[in-house]
């Protein structure tokens, strides 16, 4: 009897027989979906029991759920404006004003408006996925909402964290690239001067020696 396959889903850590859609939080487990579901993720958190397992999610993400409506004033909400504690998101910097309320005073405010008109305090946005706010400079800066009010979907899986890098180089190909640095005729001549250094140094090693065997036949011929 062939062994059934188990999988852990890595979005949400439920283990169930091998499928290509979670039972239980209903992410695709194909590739694309995976790449949707990382590009996803991020510091801010929704408080929901049903799905306590899932990872944050992107500022782009929850801002597009308060829009929706999926996120509402008295929704638990954490992330970097709140050092990760859980608070109402009509206090939340960032989220309340997407909900109609100043974060600082509970004015009304426009879904679209860049400060308060009561209390002057900005509304920012905070789209740095990897600072949670837990550091010594809480949050990392926000910035007033620039020209993606529109989000797409892409827009989501944009990301701000460091592109992936080349591996270091091998240890022969620095030293090349040491060699490198001037012009190849240059570069001949370098190689030519080492050249005739190494030549002379080898003439007078030669010479010394012919000295001291010319000096040691003469002495042994005039004592005979
Ligand atoms: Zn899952
Ligand atoms: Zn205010």
């Amino acid at each position: 009897m062939a062994k059934q396959r188990i999988l852990v889903c890595p979005v949400c850590g439920e283990t169930q027989q091998e499928t290509s859609v979670c039972k239980s939080c209903d992410n695709s487990l194909d590739t694309d979906g995976l790449l949707y579901a990382e590009g996803s993720i991020g510091p801010w958190s929704i408080r929901d029991p049903k799905s306590p397992f899932l990872p944050g999610m992107t500022y782009d993400h929850l801002a597009e759920l308060a829009r929706r409506g999926e996120v509402e004033l008295h929704t638990i909400l954490r992330g970097p404006t709140t050092r990760q504690l859980w608070k109402v998101a009509r206090r939340v910097p960032g989220i309340a004003h997407i909900l109609g309320r100043c974060h600082s005073c509970g004015e009304h405010v426009a879904a679209q408006d860049r400060s308060c008109g009561a209390c002057k305090t900005p509304f920012l946005t905070y789209r740095d996925r990897n600072n949670f706010g837990v550091d010594l400079t809480v949050p990392s800066e926000g910035k007033v909402e620039g020209m993606s009010s529109f989000l797409s979907d892409s827009s989501i899986l944009d990301t701000q964290s460091t592109p992936l890098t080349l591996p270091p180089r091998e240890e022969s190909e620095n030293k090349n690239a040491e060699e490198n640095t001037g012009s190849p005729p240059f570069h001949a001549l370098q190689r030519k001067n080492k050249q005739d250094g190494r030549t002379i140094r080898i003439l007078a090693v030669v010479l010394t020696i012919c000295v001291v065997a010319l000096g040691t036949t003469i002495y042994m011929l005039m004592n005979r």
